[in-house]
């Protein structure tokens, strides 16, 4: 028998550890990004469906909202300055907007391993390929639940442990139609050296 659309929307899937996915949220639908497990990253990307060269942008929303953690009520910009999506609820407060992906490099750089993964990168960079949209195109991502403490006087900045804890979870309106590539990270330090599943669940607008 075949479910209601509003059913079918409201399904929870899960981001096994370590991978990523790609999908369309239309204007209008929310997006539900959940931590099940506690202390685990999701990185997430955005671009327009109908233009992939207008891409969510750090730089432009970072500046227009002048601070660099985002919560509730806050939008995020594209590199068009048109708003992509809002934040329209967070349970934890306390999310990146600096750091790329982490990547084969990122694990060769920073831990010196010497067969890398692929990373969140490499996961988005496969996610988002059946849209057309290569790696080259892949920005700094939006990446929740990471927690980036930085030191207001040098800039240094840290990689703690997330602030999330089991259930702990972030919704974000579209406010066009966007294609979200959206991750489990794949990262040791961005987790608490741990890497565990993401849920996420796409609604419609109340
Ligand atoms: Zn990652």
């Amino acid at each position: 028998m075949a479910l209601p659309l509003c059913a079918l929307m409201s399904e929870i899937k899960r981001i096994p550890p370590r991978s990523g996915v790609a999908f369309v949220l239309p204007r209008g639908a929310r997006l539900k990004v959940t931590d099940p497990q506690g202390e685990q990253v999701a990185d997430l990307v955005a671009y327009n469906r109908d233009d992939t060269g207008e891409v969510l942008s750090n730089g432009r929303t970072l500046d227009y909202l002048s601070k660099i953690y985002l919560t509730a009520g806050d939008p995020v910009y594209s590199n068009r300055s048109r708003i992509m999506f809002e934040i329209v609820e967070d349970k934890v407060g306390r999310h990146d907007f600096l750091l790329t992906p982490c990547s084969a490099d990122t694990f060769r750089i920073i831990y010196g391993d010497k067969n890398p993964h692929r990373g969140c990168f490499g996961n988005l960079a496969e996610a988002l390929a059946p849209y057309g949209i290569g790696p080259d195109r892949i920005p700094t991502a939006f990446n929740i639940f990471m927690n980036v403490p930085i030191d207001s006087e040098t800039g240094v900045l840290k990689v703690e442990p997330p602030l999330s804890r089991a259930g702990d979870y972030l919704v974000i309106e579209a406010k066009m139609d966007i294609i979200v590539g959206l991750t489990a990270c794949s990262a040791e330090q961005s987790n608490n050296y741990a890497f565990k599943p993401i849920d996420y669940e796409i609604t419609e607008a109340d």
